[in-house]
This record gives structure tokens, C-alpha cells and sequence, in this order.
């Protein structure tokens, strides 16, 4: 097998319509001249933490991600937060540089970035109080609500050390061979904590009033800056918006710019909300661009260039907010690793061939806050660029797919990516199986992008595409293809009771697919991810259009003005249109099993649109006077006039077993091979990897 470009199409076709779409998004890839240094373009790669950072052994593989999205044409990319200290860990033996065999590892990195022409910069992070660790430090003794571990208050003395440590790290940062550093000084981590009361109880000279909680960071970039010299970037990632009780107000924000950019920054960042923050930042609920505004408050008052972030994915996206004077240039993490080429390609005036981070956090944070390595759901191989390398078939082989939903999606574009001759076929008229109905819950429009970018990958590789066709077995076996794979997904589980067949009992098919009117008073069977899905629908007059901001900070009580602490403000969320009951069987708390960042934005959305939650709910019957359940044991009526079954998935299997009873051996892939606890995450990747091999 030899090599094959993953891209689909080759990076120097891109450079012929580079002047094109500098005039499509002029202000996206204008150069930015650091004085020292001229970025190509407008776009940074921020920071993410992938869980290679960790141990030296997987430094070469951190390079071979970071190299291809070099090669993708990011201006100016961050890695994940590295500790400069044992004390500032993320946690127990995380990332590192502290000593100088640290500085080997690093240089595996950049020399990888550079070899391709791109720039990277280390970000120095210390968590602080955040440390998941006994051996945390932080401004007092007071625990954060989302570790375990209380902090110990440093010394004075500690406190010098600390500033020292940054300072130690950011010259081993350019002896690695770095670009320059980005000072993590947001997100509620140690520098974050010295500048909040909230977390800053001192009385000496590191706290007290504002002027000496913004000592610390001013100190570090400071003393930084006089240890690096002049031609290193620093950036400084400063909270412009905390979204916690106690944080810092407007003018205490601007104040510590106006200070970071004396004492030497090149850049500053935007970080918005501590991670303990009640406010969503970066789900994909939040509108696109969704607190560029608050980066534009800052303009003018600084004249190092800003960069806004949160919710930035796509190239009309970032080239409104560079218009708007909103900030000079945008981060994005999370779009670079569901695309690598996301920069050639905006360049190339092919924004409908990205492959569109949807912010749903299932790949990425997920696994970072379970320990594992940082992958991303439309792109399983991200992070795993050394392991997965993708390679060209040595046998051109005839292979149909059954099913267009992510899983046959995936499997048909790497097998034609490879070199096979592919047909796709679905019988519903359109492509995308389930996608078509998780779309149309209120935050997930993002879902059709990756419907528009399997739409335009199967195009361009020449996968035959037959839609409204039912596969059978007979006819698959007289088309004698090389290989069948059945990714023909789920069937909705039913459930029965006594009037479950009253018409006005009706499956989640039936609303998100088929629009059955639903009544005011709804009963909600099984509470997963389908079920607060349908209840976040049917609480909704109508759904927020991904652009409504005001909208959005309202609902959720962000204060636009900034003229409140932490900007904060009562939350006003909108009146539900529906009474809704949302029912499980098991004990405990309905949504416990949600995914780890997104469930209690979930959670949080049903609470506030009143939505009664049941657990330990046997189901009785439904007649005139509503759902009669036990919770408990004990007998209630719900006064309901329609009942929603969200009561999980079972595998279709039809075609898989009537091929298996012609002797005829298919792939089963998705929902059709374990319907149980199946996501379009392992869907995809089980998809690509198939693919991979066959
Ligand atoms: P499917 O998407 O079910 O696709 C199967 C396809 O096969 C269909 O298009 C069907 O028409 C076709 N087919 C079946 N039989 C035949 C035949 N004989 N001939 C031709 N075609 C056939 N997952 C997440 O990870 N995150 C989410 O946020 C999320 N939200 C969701 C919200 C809702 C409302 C729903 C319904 C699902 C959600 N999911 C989510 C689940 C996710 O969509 C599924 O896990 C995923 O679609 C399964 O992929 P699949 O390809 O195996 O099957
Ligand atoms: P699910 O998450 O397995 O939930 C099924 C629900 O139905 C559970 O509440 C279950 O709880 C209940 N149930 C199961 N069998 C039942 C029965 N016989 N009678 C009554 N209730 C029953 O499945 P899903 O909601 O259908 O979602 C399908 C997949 O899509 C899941 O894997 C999910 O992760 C994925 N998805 C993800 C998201 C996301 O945001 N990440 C969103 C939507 C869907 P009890 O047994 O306690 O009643
Ligand atoms: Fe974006 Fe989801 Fe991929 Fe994370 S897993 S990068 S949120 S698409």
C-alpha cells in the first residue's frame, strides 16, 4: 500500500484560488506583522489540552498533530497547557517543563511545525486551585467546587517562586525552539484565582484591593518578557468575562490589559468563564461568535492585537468578526482538530468541503475529563494522525454500503478516499439518517454541517449515491459486489402498556421526523440523550437561530452591558410552550448519564423551562385522563394529552441477517451491529476504521 492524501483535494490546487479568496475573506487572511515576526493569517489554533501533553513517550505523535494541521495553514497554532511547576500540574504527572531534559520532548514538537512552514507557541498553564492533585496551590485555602483537593495558600515567598517558575518555563519554551508562549492567565486557573476575591482572601502585597490582585500576572509578563527578549511572542490569555460570583468588573479588566501590554505582551487572548462557571461557554448551544462582543469592548483600549474565541467555526464566522472590528484575529481549537485543511481550505474558497466542528464535545472534552486521549467525533483520527495513517488500496474493489446515516456516511467516503469503487445506498430520499432528526433540536442546527460536508465529500470522490432505495438481499447478491457493509442503523425501541396504542402515544420518529401534533401537556417515556432531545423541542416556541446572541446571553443571564461584576445578571429564560414531564424508570436523577461537559447545560436548559423530572417511574396506562404511572410505588396521573416514546434503540438487522441466511458475509457496522449506548461517535469512527482495512 502506498501513501494517499487525505485531503481531498491536493494543497498546492488550493494556492490557485488563494487571490480569490483573499477577496472572500480579506480580513481572515490579511498577514499580521508582530514586529519581529509576520503571521500569514488571522487564525490561531487555541489552546487543547489532547492528552498527549502527558508522558515523553507520546511527544512524536503530539507532532504528527500539530505538524498536519501546520501543514492545514494555520496562522499560529497553542498547545495544551504545560505546567511549569509540579505544584501548577492539571494533574498527577501531567505535561511539564521545568528542567532542562523537559526541553528534548518539546523540540520534537517544534521542529515538526517548523519543518512545514508553521508557527507554534507553548501555553504555560498553572491550574492552581483547579490541580486535580494534593500537592495544589493557590492564592488561599479555599477548594474549588469541581476538584477535590483544597489548595494550600502560598507564601509570599511562594508566591515569587511561582512567578519564577513561569519565567524558568517560558525561557525553556524558546530553547525548545518555540515561537513564544501563551500565559494561561483565564478559565478560573491560578492567575485567574489571584485576580478574583473570589478565590483571593490575602491581606499582604498579592492581595487586597484590584491594583494588587493584578500584581501577579503583571509580574509574570513582565519579568517574562525581560528573560525571552523582544523577538518571542507572548501572549496572554486574560478573562474578559469570569461568569462566577466574585470575579472581576469591566474596569478592572481594562486596567489589567492596559498593564499586561506594558509589560510586554504581543498579543491578548480572550478567555471567557471559569470552568465552575453556570453559564455555557463553548457547547453548541451557544451561539456562533457568542461573546465576540465582549473581545470588541476591549478594542481601542490596547493597541496589541486581540483575538477573539468561543464558538468560531466556520470562515464567514471569523471573517464577520475580523470585519466588525471585533478583534484582530480569531482562535479556534476545537474546528482545527475536526479539520486540519479548515484553513487551506477557507483559503482555497472552499468553505463547503470543511468538515465542521458541531461543539458537541463528545470526542474532545469528553475524553479529556475522563483521562483519555482527545479525538474528535466527525474526525476519529485526530490525534491519531502517526497511528492512522490514511493509505491507498493495492486492490480496487467493487463494495456497496447499505445506509446513509454517519456510520455508512464515513465507511463509503474513506473506502472511495482509498481508491475503491463505491455505491452508497439509503432508502429514505435524503442522506444522513439520524442526523435528520437530532438536527432539529433547538442548539444542534450545527448537525446539518456535517451533513453538508458528507453531501459534498461523496461528491467529490465519485461515491455512487442511490437514495429512495430499499436494499434486499436477493438484489445485492445478483450485483456481486466485493464486499457488502450494512450500516442500515436502529429501529426506536417500543414499549407497551395499556393504551400504548392510542394514536396519541407517539414515537420520537413521529415528532422530530413526521411533525404529529403534540398536545400542551406531555409525558416524556425515557429520559437519555433522544428524550431531553425531544423535551428541549417541544419546550421551545421556536428554536434559537444560531446567530440570536442577545437572545442567548438573556436566557442565560450573561449581562451584555458589562456594568455588573463577573457579568452576571438574572437569567430570563423564556416561557416553555409546553407543561412537559420527562420520565425514566431508573432511580436517580434523570440526565446523571449525559455526556460529562454537556449533560448539565442539558440539565440545566429543561430545569429552567420548568420540565418535571421523574425517576423510578413504572409505567401503568394512558387513557382520557393522562399517564398513569407509580413513582416510587406510589399511584399518580399525569394530566397529559400526548405521551412521547424516547425509550432507546434496537439494532435493524434485517438485511444483515437475510444476507447471513444466503451464505452472502457482510460488515455490520453502527447502529445495525450494537444499537445499545450507540453515538454517532462511535458510529463514525467504527465507519472510518472499517475502511480502513477493507
Ligand atoms: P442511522 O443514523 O440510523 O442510519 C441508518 C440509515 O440506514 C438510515 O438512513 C436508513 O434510512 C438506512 N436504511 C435502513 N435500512 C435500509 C435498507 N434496507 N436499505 C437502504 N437503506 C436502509 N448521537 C450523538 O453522538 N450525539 C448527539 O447529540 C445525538 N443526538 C441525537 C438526537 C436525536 C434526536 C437522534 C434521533 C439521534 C441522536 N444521536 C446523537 C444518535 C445518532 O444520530 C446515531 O447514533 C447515529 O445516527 C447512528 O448512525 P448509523 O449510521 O448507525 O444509523
Ligand atoms: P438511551 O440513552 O439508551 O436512553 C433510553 C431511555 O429509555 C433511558 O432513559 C431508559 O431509561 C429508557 N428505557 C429503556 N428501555 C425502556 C423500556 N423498555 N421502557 C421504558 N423506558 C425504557 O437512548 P436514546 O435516548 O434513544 O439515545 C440513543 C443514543 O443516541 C444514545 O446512545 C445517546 O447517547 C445518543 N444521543 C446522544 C445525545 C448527546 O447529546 N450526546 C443526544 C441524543 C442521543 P430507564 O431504563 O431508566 O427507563
Ligand atoms: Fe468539535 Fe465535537 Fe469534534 Fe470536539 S468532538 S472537535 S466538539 S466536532
Amino acid at each position: 500500500m502506498h501513501a494517499c492524501n487525505y485531503a481531498p483535494t491536493k494543497a498546492d490546487s488550493y494556492d490557485r484560488f488563494n487571490s480569490a479568496s483573499r477577496m472572500r475573506y480579506p480580513h481572515l487572511f490579511a498577514p499580521l506583522d508582530l514586529g519581529h515576526t509576520t503571521l500569514p493569517n488571522r487564525i490561531l489554533m487555541g489552546s487543547m489540552h489532547t492528552g498527549l501533553e502527558d508522558k515523553a513517550s507520546d511527544y512524536h505523535k503530539l507532532a504528527g498533530y500539530f505538524a498536519e494541521r501546520a501543514r492545514g495553514g494555520v496562522g499560529l497554532m497553542v498547545t495544551g497547557g504545560i505546567a511549569p511547576s509540579i505544584e501548577g500540574w492539571l494533574k498527577p504527572f501531567g505535561g511539564r517543563l521545568s528542567m532542562p531534559w523537559h526541553v528534548a520532548r518539546h523540540r520534537t514538537l517544534t521542529t515538526a511545525v517548523h519543518a512545514e512552514g508553521g508557527r507554534i507557541c507553548m501555553q504555560i498553564l498553572h491550574a492552581g486551585r483547579y490541580g486535580y492533585h494534593p500537592l495544589s496551590v493557590a492564592p488561599s485555602k479555599i477548594k474549588s467546587p469541581i476538584t477535590p483537593f483544597t489548595p494550600r495558600a502560598l507564601s509570599a515567598r511562594g508566591v515569587e517562586r511561582s512567578i519564577r517558575d513561569f519565567v524558568r518555563c517560558a525561557q525553556l519554551a524558546q530553547e525548545a525552539g518555540y515561537d513564544g508562549v501563551e500565559v494561561m492567565g483565564s478559565e478560573g486557573y491560578f492567575i485567574n484565582e489571584f485576580l478574583a476575591e473570589r478565590s483571593n482572601k490575602r491581606s499582604d502585597a498579592w492581595g487586597g484591593d484590584a491594583t494588587r490582585r493584578m500584581r501577579l500576572p503583571l509580574e509574570i509578563v513582565r519579568r517574562t518578557r525581560e528573560a525571552v527578549g523582544r523577538d518571542f511572542i507572548i501572549i496572554y490569555r486574560l478573562s474578559m468575562l469570569d461568569l462566577v460570583d466574585g470575579g472581576q468588573d469591566w474596569n478592572e479588566i481594562v486596567t489589567l490589559a492596559k498593564g499586561i501590554e506594558a509589560a510586554g505582551a504581543s498579543i491578548i487572548n480572550t478567555g471567557i468563564g471559569w470552568h465552575e462557571a453556570r453559564v455555557p461557554t463553548i457547547v453548541t448551544s451557544v451561539p456562533r461568535a457568542g461573546f465576540a462582543w465582549v473581545t470588541r469592548k476591549l478594542k481601542g483600549e490596547v493597541s496589541i492585537p486581540l483575538i477573539a474565541t468561543n464558538r468560531i467555526n466556520m470562515p464567514d464566522v471569523a471573517e464577520r468578526v475580523l470585519a466588525e472590528g471585533e478583534a484582530d484575529m480569531v482562535s479556534m481549537a476545537r474546528p482545527l482538530l475536526a479539520d486540519p485543511e479548515w484553513a487551506r481550505k477557507a483559503q482555497a474558497g472552499q468553505s463547503d468541503r470543511i468538515n465542521t466542528c458541531i461543539a458537541c464535545n463528545q470526542a474532545c472534552l469528553d475524553h479529556v475529563f475522563q483521562n483519555r486521549r482527545a479525538s474528535c467525533m466527525v474526525n476519529p483520527r485526530a490525534c491519531h494522525e502517526t497511528e492512522w495513517p490514511m493509505t491507498a488500496t493495492a486492490t480496487r474493489k467493487r463494495i456497496a454500503v447499505i445506509g446513509a446515516g454517519p456510520a455508512g456516511m464515513a465507511c463509503a467516503s474513506t473506502l472511495a478516499e482509498r481508491g475503491h469503487s463505491v455505491t452508497l445506498i439509503d432508502q429514505a430520499e435524503r442522506i444522513g439518517g439520524q442526523f435528520n432528526y437530532a438536527k432539529r433540536s433547538p442548539g444542534k442546527e450545527e448537525f446539518e454541517e456535517t451533513l453538508r460536508y458528507f453531501r459534498n465529500r461523496l461528491h467529490d470522490l465519485g461515491v455512487g449515491l442511490q437514495l429512495g432505495q430499499t436494499a434486499d438481499a436477493a438484489s445485492l447478491q445478483a450485483s456481486g459486489y466485493d464486499e457488502v457493509v450494512i450500516a442500515t442503523g436502529i429501529t426506536p425501541r417500543r414499549v407497551s402498556f395499556a393504551g400504548s396504542d392510542d394514536p396519541r402515544v407517539l414515537s420520537y420518529l413521529d415528532v422530530l421526523a413526521h411533525d404529529k401534533p403534540v398536545g400542551a401537556r406531555v409525558a416524556i417515556i425515557g429520559a437519555g440523550g433522544i428524550g431531553f432531545d425531544v423535551a428541549e423541542f417541544l419546550a421551545e416556541h421556536a428554536p434559537s437561530p444560531t446567530t440570536d446572541v442577545q437572545r442567548w446571553t438573556r436566557e442565560w443571564g450573561v449581562n451584555m452591558q458589562l456594568d455588573t461584576r463577573s457579568g452576571l445578571q438574572p437569567a430570563q429564560p423564556e416561557a416553555p410552550a409546553r407543561q412537559i414531564w420527562l420520565l425514566q424508570r431508573s432511580q436517580g436523577r434523570p440526565g446523571a448519564r449525559l455526556n460529562k461537559t454537556t449533560g448539565w447545560v442539558h440539565r440545566a436548559t429543561l430545569k429552567a423551562k420548568r420540565v418535571a423530572m421523574l425517576g423510578d417511574v413504572s409505567y401503568e396506562r394512558f387513557d382520557d385522563r393522562g399517564l398513569h404511572i407509580s413513582v416510587k410505588g406510589e399511584s399518580q396521573i399525569l394530566p397529559v394529552d400526548s405521551v412521547v416514546i424516547c425509550a432507546g434503540q434496537e439494532p435493524n438487522r434485517k438485511l444483515a441477517d437475510a444476507l447471513t441466511a444466503m451464505g452472502i458475509k457482510a460488515h455490520v457496522i453502527g447502529g445495525a451491529d450494537v444499537a445499545a449506548e450507540l453515538d454517532a461517535k462511535r458510529a463514525i469512527a467504527q465507519g472510518t476504521q472499517l475502511a480502513t482495512r477493507l
